[in-house]
């Protein structure tokens, strides 16, 4: 083993009592304890930037949030059977975030449960089981979910009723990726109905953040069109766009001229305390719960709420949609910057403060693997922590907290054009 002895006895117990599904990242894994903003703290006291980490969109331990969930969790944490004036008044101030026709909001606790409860929504509005999904999507792991997630490898679960479609990869799809997108939906459409399944609905990570982060505006229109048209609905899954991050709206679909027929939100929503929900217009969302119980014991609590509403105190007290647009640009010109000098850098893309770096081979727009990871552990060797993602695992994935300044941005790129030198 290649670390110290004291770490060593920490990843040998962990893996005792966890097992192998217990990934850790990095080749020398990191152990923090403290978390400040979007810098993190390890056991040595050495500070860390974070520019991986969405959970905490507001930053970590932001005391806006840690103190309104201390005061709602020593007061009162029942469940949504009682009658609560904060459920309500959040729901409203939610629901004035998004689009008029949106106006019902359910409430669970994780991203996979809100998808899960949006394809049971779709499935009972449409008659229809089948969904489209992109071919490298994340959308959680419930066993229904885990079918529409094909970035998990092989489902456990039936998928008879899923087609999967490649993301619009507007790198190597110039010009063309959203028009090919929405002839492989129509494609997919026909195929289910050739099934006998038919379309229940269209799922779409906005950002496209699993398969590889394509955040061009306008990539999803006309394939919610052809779902629409084929009486399908349209979930926009707001997990990782959502709450801010694309810095011009609360919600990525915005950027794709697209009305959802349900939204689903998790893990920025309550900064690191689990809540989650499915937004909906009134007649699809009431189709299910009016004969259909759901009840959810932990989603929707005074203390998630309470989280909730911090989080969304703090987004407009500190401007954070501003701040996601204007330190994003900051971040991506900077990396450019780098990728002139760096022949194995083929694109940087991205909106607000989501970023995708692609590195590929040098001269050609092939995906190299090994030297993104290679690039990845380097950073982290330097106290800068991302990650990677898409089909061939040769994305960067650089999408840190909203709170992420112009200081950390110089910081990131000094790091990043040194570790780009030191591998080719
Ligand atoms: N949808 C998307 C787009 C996600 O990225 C994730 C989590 N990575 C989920 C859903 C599932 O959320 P959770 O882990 O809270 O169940």
């Amino acid at each position: 083993s290649t670390l110290d002895p004291a770490t060593d006895a920490l990843i040998e117990a962990r893996a005792r009592v966890l097992g192998p599904g217990y990934r850790l990242f990095y080749d020398t894994p990191v152990h923090l304890v403290r978390g400040r903003g979007s810098h993190l703290f390890d056991v040595d006291g050495v500070r860390y930037l974070d520019a991986y980490n969405n959970v905490p969109g507001v930053g970590h331990a932001h005391p806006a949030v840690t103190e309104a969930v201390t005061r709602a969790l020593s007061t009162l944490n029942t469940h949504t059977r009682y009658l609560h004036e904060e459920i309500v008044r959040y729901s409203r101030r939610l629901l004035a975030t998004m689009p008029e026709h949106l106006d019902r909001v359910t409430y669970a606790c994780t991203g996979s449960e809100a998808n899960d409860l949006a394809l049971r929504i779709a499935h009972r509005y449409t008659g229809r089981r089948g969904v489209v999904v992109t071919a490298d999507a994340y959308h959680g792991n419930t066993a229904a979910v885990t079918a529409i997630s094909p970035s998990n490898g092989d489902a456990d679960t039936p998928t008879d009723h899923v087609r999967r479609v490649p993301a619009p990869d507007t790198y190597r799809e110039n010009g063309t990726a959203g028009a090919r997108f929405a002839a492989d939906v129509r494609a997919a459409i026909a195929d289910l109905d050739a099934a006998g399944v038919g379309v229940g609905a269209f799922i779409v990570d906005t950002v496209f953040s699993s398969d590889g982060i394509y955040t061009d505006a306008d990539l999803v229109g006309e394939a919610v069109g052809a779902v629409h048209a084929a009486g399908g609905l349209f979930i926009a899954d707001e997990v990782q766009p959502g709450f801010a991050r694309t810095g011009e709206s609360m919600w990525g679909f915005g950027r794709h001229g697209v009305q959802p027929d349900l939204v689903t939100l998790g893990k920025p929503m309550g900064n690191g305390v689990p809540i989650s929900a499915v937004v909906a217009r009134s007649v699809v969302s009431d189709s299910f719960s009016s004969d259909i119980p759901y009840f959810n014991t932990c989603g929707g609590t005074p203390m998630s709420i309470a989280a909730a509403s911090a989080v969304l105190d703090v987004i407009e007290d500190e401007k954070l949609m501003t701040n996601a647009a204007d330190v994003g640009d900051a971040l991506r010109a900077g990396i450019a910057e780098v990728a002139g000098s760096s022949p194995m850098i083929g694109d940087v893309r991205g909106v607000g403060l989501y970023t995708g770096v692609e590195v590929v081979a040098p001269g050609t727009t092939d995906g190299d693997r090994a030297a993104a990871r290679t690039l990845v552990n380097r950073l982290r060797d330097r106290q800068v922590l991302i990650s990677i993602c898409g089909r061939d695992g040769n994305v960067l994935k650089i999408r840190p907290p909203l709170v992420f300044s112009l200081s950390d941005v110089d910081w990131f790129c000094t790091e990043f054009a040194d570790a780009c030198a030191h591998i080719g």
